[in-house]
């Protein structure tokens, strides 16, 4: 037996998975640290899932739709009331959330020899699907307030010539999000060079922008190479269901079918997006009050003396703080969980209910009365 066991690619070895720490409500009743949906699903709405799946439970011996067909007309049918229009089921993809729509996208556009590029700070799996996929990763920076800097970010487009370009925007962590303008910068930079490279603007939480934020969805006719990517998983409320999408030319869509697993979105996760899409205005529906309680947070800890980026997403990103654990484990010890990441000294909170919000507002006093 060779000394390293298991013998796992060289780049992996003593990488830990990636993911928040997982604490039991037990331990930490007030979760407000992987920017899910507070509210659940209505009865109703669970009802008509559960109804949805027994269907499907009969048929469970065989394969399902392979092309998902049914799902891609609601995914586009609801795109189209989201931003979008004239998008089609054939500009549509999914899969397992939308971190496996974006490992698809770079399994099928990066590779051996072709890099990936973002700008840092941001949402730290994506050099992760760039190392899955054994593809360059490259990072650009944002400026002071985390905007980008859309000549510089232009011209590192132009430098490295990367084959996928990822823009979150809304930015995790930071809450950014980033105006059309430089959507269509880096769309016509990343056209200029053989044989190109696709933009991918992530819209995990493009439901939550504020007012007068438009959605990439709108550029799509204009950009060949963009691709906007939504998931279930933040303002649907369906975190556990894991089904995110994408909008893009129907040539990128098509491409993709090359690295998908077969069969890759089961019979269950299909019947569960398709019930949740019949209920979606009620899904969404505590949408509104998500943005008004986190411009109320930003109001409140800016009020409080805090430094808080803008946040066009469904979590706030505040500091700075000289030693950010101890406020985080101050916080943990008063039963409410927040997220240690973004750059030194800040701290994310998702925005939960009022409850949860006045729970994390009078625990932070707290600790702050406690650190000085
Ligand atoms: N993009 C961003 C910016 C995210 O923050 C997340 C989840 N935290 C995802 C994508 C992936 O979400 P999911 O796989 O649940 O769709």
């Amino acid at each position: 037996m060779s000394a390293t066991f298991p013998p796992l690619r060289e780049e992996l070895q003593g990488v830990e998975p990636y993911g928040a720490p997982q604490l039991s409500l037990e331990q930490v009743p007030v979760q407000l640290n992987v920017n899910e949906n507070p509210y659940g699903p209505s009865p109703e709405a669970a009802a008509d899932i559960a109804r949805a799946v027994g269907e499907a439970a009969v048929r469970l011996n065989r394969y399902p739709d392979r092309e998902f067909t049914a799902l891609r007309e609601g995914l586009a049918a609801y795109l189209n009331t989201s931003g979008g229009s004239g998008i089609t089921p054939a500009m549509v993809w999914a899969a397992n959330g939308s971190n496996e729509v974006m490992l698809q996208l770079l399994q099928a556009f990066g590779g051996p020899g072709r890099c990936a590029l973002s700008f840092a700070p941001t949402y730290s799996m994506y050099p992760e699907y760039a190392r899955d996929a054994m593809t360059e990763w490259v990072t650009g920076h944002r400026a002071e307030d985390f905007a980008l800097d859309l000549d510089a970010a232009r011209a590192l487009v132009l430098e490295r010539r990367p084959s996928v370009v990822l823009l979150p925007s809304p930015n995790n962590p930071t809450g950014t999000a980033l105006p059309p303008e430089a959507v269509t910068v880096l769309c016509e930079a990343a056209a200029s060079y053989e044989p190109g490279g696709l933009v991918v603007v992530d819209e995990a939480y493009g439901e939550f922008r504020r007012t007068g934020t438009p959605s990439a969805l709108e550029l799509l006719p204009r950009h060949r190479n963009l691709v906007v990517s939504r998931t279930m998983s933040k303002a649907f409320a369906l975190a556990g269901a894991r089904l995110g999408y994408l909008a893009a030319d129907p040539a990128i869509c098509d491409a993709i079918r090359v690295v998908r697993l077969p069969y890759h979105l089961s019979a269950v996760t299909q019947a569960t997006a398709l019930a949740a899409l019949r209920h979606a205005p009620e899904l969404l529906g505590r949408v509104e009050e998500l943005r008004a309680e986190r411009d109320r947070t930003v109001e409140w800890l800016r009020g409080r003396g805090h430094e808080v980026a803008d946040s066009d997403a469904n979590f706030v990103l505040f500091g700075r703080f000289a030693d950010r654990h101890a406020v985080w484990q101050g916080l943990v010890d008063r039963g409410v969980l927040i997220r240690e990441t973004g750059p030194d000294g800040w701290l994310r909170v998702s925005i939960g209910t009022p409850a949860e919000m006045a729970a994390f507002r009078d625990a932070l006093t707290d600790v702050m009365e406690e650190t000085g």
